[in-house]
């Protein structure tokens, strides 16, 4: 268990689920937020990244976010680095954080998170939205299955619209951001019922929120030889 004003998460993103997720905490009161994100806000992205003011249009992200939360969380040490987080130096960066919320709008970071997630033990909150839906997993690595127990094999490239291309409703994001925050919370206090081994599917239109059981699989590529 780890009391939030000692604890450290790592954000993947500063985005629109990076930026519920890391009011919620700040305002939960943990103790350090560390932010990466290499993009600047731009205004077409306001109506989800809520960190964000019209008047941070062009300023790195982390800047941005960095005076929203000190704003609301003065005694939190906010860590800004303006940087698209490698595959290869993901699990060094994980280093030292008790649990990384993925903010990431691609698949290509989501997969580097799982690898530097097994590699580092660091468990990692993996969260993805697209227009009316949105999904959530907590991975506790080598216990719980992982994104590659779920998801395989990365989808060819073009497969699937992005957020950019296809959109997604703000509140959506909301939602799924700040259920990250609530399980980072959870996982945080050693709480029970983690949103492990299991899919959490919202669908905004349909007004449901469903579970899909997720196994861990001995031939995954990534958390098999752990088991
Ligand atoms: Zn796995």
């Amino acid at each position: 268990m780890v009391d939030p004003a000692h604890a450290r998460v790592l954000l993947v993103g500063a985005g629109g689920l990076g930026s519920p997720a890391a009011l919620q905490l700040a305002a939960a009161g943990v103790g350090t937020l560390a932010l990466a994100d290499p993009d600047a806000v731009d205004l077409s992205n306001l109506q989800r990244q809520v960190l964000h003011r019209t008047r941070d249009v062009g300023r790195p992200k982390v800047e941005s976010a960095r005076d929203r939360l000190a704003a609301l969380a003065p005694a939190a040490r906010i860590d800004a680095r303006p940087i698209r987080l490698a595959a290869a130096d993901a699990a060094q960066a994980f280093a030292g954080f008790d649990v990384v919320i993925d903010g990431s709008d691609n698949f290509a970071t989501k997969y580097a998170l799982n690898a530097a997630s097994l590699a580092s033990g660091v468990p990692w909150i993996f969260g993805g939205i697209l227009r009316f839906a949105g999904q959530l997993m907590t991975v506790l690595p080598r216990r719980s299955a992982c994104y590659r127990c779920l998801f395989r094999d990365p989808p060819p490239p073009g497969c699937v619209a992005s957020c950019a291309e296809a959109g997604v409703l703000g509140a959506v994001a909301g939602v799924i951001g700040s259920l990250q925050a609530l399980e980072a919370l959870k996982l945080l206090r050693g709480a029970p019922a983690l949103a492990t081994d299991r899919l959490l599917l919202y669908d905004a239109l349909a007004g449901t929120l469903r579970t899909l059981r997720v196994r861990r699989s001995p031939e995954c590529p990534d958390c098999g030889r752990f088991s």
